[in-house]
């Protein structure tokens, strides 16, 4: 998760297990704007293939539509969602899987807002990144006329707009949402988690790292500048915060408490 660091420094913040694993979130964005309601990933999904359950150790209670109903939401209301990228751990509820054995939407009204040129790199992607894409995770939307690409920086709604953000794919976007004169910004995998802030802190699975790098440098500069709120989608404790710099490096602040 912490690609050139050392483990000497990442494990102080992030303690691995016996496997060497460490404790992640897979957390989504819901935004209401009172007129439309916006689902940022979906997450891992009900249909992870049990032997990669196992491997990451997923624990999923109450899962993503178990969590909004607990909000006062169902699948139904759902009008959009915004995939940062297609790998498993972004869109696994994209979809669901029915007795006949087929992956149908499981926003039955919502449109899937995606990269056009992510959704061909899913459809045919490098040998390096094959593994973190599958297929009926997000092919099932064509067929069922849910699916809206668009190219570049989008305007989604008014106030909702997608960013490319490349590094981790070639075409990963993250969600700006401005309100109130305030804006949120959620980070995908630009950065999973507030561990990731520091520069060199940059996931091996990044298929260019120093885009990654590039594009952190040049959001945090707007973070700090417009005091943005930033979202981490991989934190498993805090999962906003702002972005400050100490002694010449990024950190996060976090703001999790904050109401
Ligand atoms: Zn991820």
């Amino acid at each position: 998760m912490f690609g050139v660091v050392p483990k000497v420094l990442w494990q102080k913040i992030y303690p691995s297990d016996d496997e060497n694993r460490i404790r992640l979130g897979l957390n989504s964005l819901l935004i209401d704007t009172g007129k439309e309601r916006l689902l940022v990933d979906t997450g891992i999904g009900p249909d992870l293939k049990r032997r990669l359950w196992e491997f990451y150790s997923v624990e999923r209670d109450p899962g993503l539509l178990g969590a909004l109903e607990q909000i006062g939401y169902a699948a139904g209301d759902i009008d959009y969602v915004i995939n940062t990228h297609l790998h498993f751990d972004h869109c696994g509820g994209n979809t669901y899987h029915t007795e006949g054995e087929e992956h149908v939407p499981t926003f039955p009204n919502a449109a899937y807002v995606i990269q056009k040129c992510e959704w061909e790199n899913g459809l045919n992607p490098c040998t390096r990144d094959k593994p973190s894409y599958f297929a009926p995770y997000f092919l099932p939307l064509q067929g069922h006329g849910q699916l809206q690409l668009v190219e570049g920086d989008s305007e989604i709604v008014p106030g909702v707009e997608a960013v490319m953000a490349t590094g981790h794919t070639s075409c990963h976007q993250c969600v700006k949402v401005s309100s109130q004169g305030r804006t949120l910004f959620f980070l995908g995998d630009m950065v999973p988690t507030s561990g990731h802030v520091g520069l060199p802190y940059i996931m091996s699975y990044d298929l260019y790292p120093q885009e990654t790098m590039e594009n952190k440098q040049r959001f945090f500069g707007l973070a700090m500048k417009e005091d943005w709120i930033v979202a981490f989608n991989h934190d498993p404790d805090r999962f906003f915060g702002r972005i400050v710099k100490k002694d010449g490096k990024f950190v996060s602040e976090d703001l999790t408490a904050v109401p």
